[in-house]
């Protein structure tokens, strides 16, 4: 299946990548750009920006049961229907954790990623050692990530590609029924939505 192209050789480079990659050297060399500032604004689409919409999907799939029967059976429709819409998110299919099965998400030959509701794709995402390691070895990889289910749990690891892409649904934590939609978004971290982390207890400590 086709990846986009996002592959770790510059030679599978698109046209517009080579260009920002070409861009981005001159501007470092003259002196108009720091890397240390643009790290910084990735991070940012990284961790902050992009992940709070998917945050905003999974908050409202715990809260509003009409949502989450949508949002199962077309996961692109009923997460347009929040506005969140473009590129590398036309394909989207919620996957839901229990107790009885864990999904974590990975492209074995890219990259591809719901940038709609993720943002950009971490560091590690992209790295050979995730890519290969997610699928042989899913309970390790979950452990470096601090993550131990229990043995009986099942662990599906799907493999994003440009047809589809995969947004995971935590486990809603115990002890937050009370919470607002807003309150529980805040739980729902990146790599929760990703299949490497849990949702945060409503104490701010990792379930
Ligand atoms: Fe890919």
């Amino acid at each position: 299946m086709p990846h986009d192209g996002h592959t770790d050789e510059m030679s599978h480079l698109s046209d517009v990548e080579l260009r920002v990659r070409a861009l981005e050297s001159v501007l470092t060399e003259k002196g108009y750009l720091d890397p240390a500032a643009l790290d910084i604004m990735i991070e940012t689409y990284e961790t902050k920006v992009g992940p709070r919409n998917g945050a905003r999907v999974v908050a409202k799939a715990w809260s509003d049961p009409a949502f989450r029967e949508a949002l199962m059976s077309d996961a692109t429709a009923a997460i347009s229907s929040l506005g969140f819409t473009g590129r590398q998110g036309e394909h989207m299919v919620a996957l839901e954790n229990t107790d009885v099965v864990h999904n974590m998400v990975v492209c074995t030959l890219c990259s591809c990623y719901p940038w709609p509701v993720l943002g950009l794709p971490p560091v590690w995402y992209k790295s050979a050692p995730y890519r290969s390691r997610a699928v042989i070895d899913p309970r390790g990889v979950l452990a470096d990530f601090g993550v131990t289910l229990p043995a009986e749990t099942e662990i599906k690891v799907w493999d994003s590609t440009a047809e589809m892409r995969y947004l995971v649904i935590p486990k809603r934590p115990a002890g937050t029924d009370d919470m607002s939609e807003e309150e529980l978004a805040d739980l729902v971290t990146r790599d929760s939505m990703i299949g490497t982390g849990l949702a945060l207890e409503p104490t701010g400590t990792r379930s």
